[in-house]
Order: C-alpha cells, then structure tokens, then sequence
C-alpha cells in the first residue's frame, strides 16, 4: 500500500494557470513570448504546441519562429538581436536540441537577460550562483522548488542529492536548494557508491534520465522524492528515473511521472515570462509600448 503523498504536479499547475490567467487579464497588453525553432525535430515540436497551448490558456501570446536547419549561427544570432530589440516580445526561448553545427551556449547567451525567460544565459545563471533565487531562474528548478514548497516542510539544513549535473535542471537546481539553506550533493556518471549517497539524503531529486534508476532500497524511509526524469519503456509507456511503487511505500513525498514536474515546468516559463512582461523596459519611440 502506498504510505507516500502525492506531489501532484498537474493540478498545482492548473491551479497556477488560474491565478496567472487573473494576472494577465489585469494587464494593459498581453505578455508575448517568442519560441524560436531551428530544424525539425518531431519532440521539440509537441513540446512547443503545449507551451502554446498553456499559454493561450492564460492569456499568453506565444509567436513561433522558425528557421531552416541549414540557418547559421550569425544569421541566428541577427535574428535574436532582432527579436531582443523588439519591444513587443517580452520573452524569448530558443527551444532544444539545436542542429550540431550550432554553438547552443553561445546562441543562448545571447538572450538579453531580461528576456530569458529560459534563466540560461550568464546572468540569470550567475544571479542564481550569488545567492539569488528570483528572478528569470531556471523553469524546471524553479517547479521543484515550488512542489517542495507544497510539503510545507522547512528546507534549511536538509541534506539533498541531486542526480544529474545539467545545465537546465540539476546545476541550477542544486545552486537554488543550497540557497534554500539545504546541504546539497550534486552526483552524475562518473559518481561512486551512488546508492549509499542517496540512502542518507532527506530530499532525493532524479533527473539523470535513466528509466527507472533509483529503487526503492536507494531511499530512506519519510525522503521526499522528485522525479524529473522523462523515459519511454519498451512498451511505449512513459516512465521516471525512479521506481515509482517501490519508493511509494517508503518516502513521504513523491512526484508521479507524467503529472508531476512536467506540468510544473511549462507553469514556470509563463510565470517568468509574465514577470518579463512587467520588468520589461517601455519602447521611447511614443508608439505605446
Ligand atoms: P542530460 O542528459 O543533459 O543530463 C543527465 C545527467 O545525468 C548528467 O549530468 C549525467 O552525468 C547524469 N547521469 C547519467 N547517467 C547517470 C547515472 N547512471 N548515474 C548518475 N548520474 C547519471 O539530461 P537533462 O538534465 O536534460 O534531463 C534529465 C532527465 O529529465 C531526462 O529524462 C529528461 O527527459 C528529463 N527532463 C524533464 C523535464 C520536465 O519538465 N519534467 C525538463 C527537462 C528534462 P554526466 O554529466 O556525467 O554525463
């Protein structure tokens, strides 16, 4: 029998959209994000159609624009100058996997950082590393902090491992629970004794992609679990980077995948990207914006 509470991601977020909905209609000119697409990527483009989509919902204007995976990089980036100047876009993601002929770091630095509504450029990034965890930070971090959030337990002094070291989801969210007062441990490939790590951890975060990785003996008995993780089986089905039954009956806390940070994550962007919209700097060119 399951003795863990459900973190359920899905209906946090529905509840999230509400309130964001009342926020938008409250505004003189609806927030308006920019997705830029490079190539064709049958992924990119479903998860694109639900940001869309989540954003409609709000009141979110979201503008796609899509280039040619032969586009190269300068092009790219007169493009984004284009887009950063613009006074009518408050947010802009470029949306992965880029084509390999594209420097991602470079082309997602080259976001003004008041339209990072992604939070991966150096500033937003390097706000988070000098203590700061408001702002345009990071999505998906920012969904799990807001799920640890809902277990109403205190943060400060916990011990959390975070499986996984990228740039969009275990180092930035490692950098926000260590400003949270947390004792983080960040573990990846090459980490040893993974499993003695995580059996001592009070909050255990899985988001190394790796179907089903952590069991149920990985974790004590009350942790709080996230699973980031997003895998499909061999049978079509999706599944996290845990156990889900097996940790259930042991942990205090859990995310189901899907409906747990997944919904959480897509919330996160609209909320930052309203809060570019409201940061944003007013056009001086008298045309109202
Ligand atoms: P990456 O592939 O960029 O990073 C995976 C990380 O996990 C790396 O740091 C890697 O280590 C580490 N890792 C891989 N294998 C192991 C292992 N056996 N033991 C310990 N660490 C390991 O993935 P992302 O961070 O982009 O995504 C992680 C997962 O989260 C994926 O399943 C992805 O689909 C999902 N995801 C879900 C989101 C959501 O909204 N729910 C959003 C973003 C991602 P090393 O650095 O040494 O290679």
């Amino acid at each position: 029998m399951s003795k863990a509470k459900i973190l359920d991601g899905k209906k946090i977020a529905a509840d999230l959209r509400l309130q964001m909905k009342a926020q938008v209609d409250a505004m003189d000119e609806p927030p308006i994000l920019a997705v830029v697409m490079v190539g064709e990527n049958e992924a990119s483009r479903i998860y694109v159609r639900n940001k869309q989509k989540a954003a409609a919902e709000i009141g979110i204007i979201c503008q796609v624009y899509e280039f040619s995976d032969s586009i190269g990089e300068n092009a790219l980036l007169q493009s984004l100058d284009e887009l950063n100047e613009n006074h009518h876009i408050h947010g802009i993601i470029v949306q992965q996997p880029l084509p390999p002929h594209l420097n991602a770091q470079n082309i997602l630095r080259h976001i003004s950082p008041s339209k990072d509504v992604d939070g991966f450029g150096l500033y937003n990034s390097g706000k988070l590393m000098s203590g700061e965890n408001g702002g345009l930070a990071a999505a998906t971090p920012k969904g799990i902090l807001r799920l640890l959030e809902e277990t109403k337990e205190p943060l400060s002094g916990k011990l959390a491992v975070v499986i996984g070291r990228s740039q969009i989801v275990g180092r930035p969210l490692a950098q926000m629970l260590l400003n949270m007062d947390c004792t983080v441990l960040i573990a990846h490939s090459k980490t040893k004794n993974l499993k003695e790590l995580t059996k001592q951890a009070d909050i255990v975060v899985a988001a190394c992609g790796q179907p089903q990785m952590v069991k149920g003996d990985w974790v004590k008995d009350g942790a709080i679990v996230i699973d980031v993780g997003i895998n499909r089986k061999e049978d079509g089905k999706l599944c996290g980077d845990t156990v889900f039954d097996e940790l259930s009956e042991k942990v205090s806390w859990i995310t189901p995948v899907p409906g747990g940070v997944g919904p959480m994550t897509v919330a996160m962007l609209l909320e930052n990207t309203i809060y570019a919209a409201l940061h944003a700097e007013k056009c001086c060119c008298h045309c109202g914006h």
